[in-house]
């Protein structure tokens, strides 16, 4: 069973449609794929369709961006009801605070120098909801200022650097609450992946636990052995499930190829079985992962 729990589309900033990127899952020898699009479900219905068509397994979900003590931590939502009116709200203010950047982010550019234009980079976006910087680097890279998306984010994007603006994010310990609540398994993301290892220790995993934290993603690109052998001892000594997975985004990220990191069956039951229990808490019909 080769099974990958975190990819993005162009409904964020992933380079292939949800259609495709099923296929390409498909193609690459996944049996269950996760569609984890930045802070929206825009992909969804589409991605569904496709898992049927072409019969892999699809698990819903996305990343969702918040913020402990100052660091930006991902977490995985899987299964969420998207219907959830807080976790709809909350998700909404994150998706503007997305959209509110940008106007500053292409001021600061401009202001450094560049040419570029709010215009330019809503027509990179293509109406997905949440508008993020790797559309600003694609702009970038289409003028000539960067030759690719990493080397967009280390000149003009990441923090400390001329286009830099920060955003809106959920304190964590909220987002694990919403997730669990509207009935979906939280899982952290990277957790030691760039931004977020200063503030991700023993401690604040097992506060994050208390709110209904139920993995946390060892096999990731940014993590090297030792990280992951690290990760793996303090998954086991509070009794986190263990994912694996690639963060594919198409073409706009190297290193991350469909499948480079896997999840063990068990692992993906339990994260099936904690959404199941939570979608049961909050009286909700049990979740399905959507089957060929
Ligand atoms: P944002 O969502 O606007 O805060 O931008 C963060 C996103 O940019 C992440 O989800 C990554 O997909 C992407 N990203 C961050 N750093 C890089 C990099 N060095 N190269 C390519 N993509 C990056
Ligand atoms: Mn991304
Ligand atoms: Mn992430
Ligand atoms: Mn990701």
């Amino acid at each position: 069973m080769r099974i990958d729990l975190h990819t993005h589309s162009d409904a964020s900033d992933g380079t292939q449609s949800p259609a495709d990127l099923v296929a390409l899952a498909h193609q690459a020898g996944l049996d269950v794929v996760a569609l984890t699009d930045h802070d929206s479900a825009a992909g969804w219905a589409e991605a569904t369709a496709a898992a049927r068509d072409v019969g892999v397994t699809l698990v819903l979900g996305m990343e969702i961006s918040t913020r402990h003590e100052g660091a930006g931590v991902h977490l995985l939502a899987y299964l969420p009801d998207p219907a959830d009116p807080a976790l709809g709200a909350e998700l909404g203010l994150i998706l503007a605070g997305r959209t509110g950047r940008l106007e500053a982010m292409v001021e600061r550019l401009r202001d450094g120098g560049l040419d570029i234009s709010v215009a330019e980079v809503l027509h990179q976006v293509g109406g997905a909801p949440a508008i993020g910087r790797p559309h600003v680097a694609d702009v970038l890279v289409a003028k000539g200022y960067a030759a690719d998306r990493s080397d967009a984010f280390t000149r003009w994007l990441n923090s400390g650097t001329p286009g830099y603006v920060s955003r809106y994010a959920t304190p964590t310990r909220e987002m694990v609450r919403l997730i669990t609540g509207a009935g979906g398994a939280a899982v952290m993301a990277h957790p030691w992946g760039r931004g977020s290892r200063r503030v991700v220790d023993l401690e604040t995993l097992a506060l994050f636990q208390a709110e209904g934290l139920v993995g946390i993603e060892v096999d990731h690109q940014d993590h090297d052995a030792a990280d992951r052998e690290e990760l793996t001892r303090l998954a086991g000594e509070i009794g986190l499930v263990r994912t694996g997975s690639s963060d594919f985004h198409g073409d706009g990220k190297v290193d991350h190829e469909l499948g480079c990191n896997l999840t063990k069956p068990d692992q993906l039951d339990q994260l099936l079985e904690a959404a199941a229990s939570n979608a049961a808490a909050s009286g909700r019909a049990v979740p399905e992962v959507v089957r060929p």
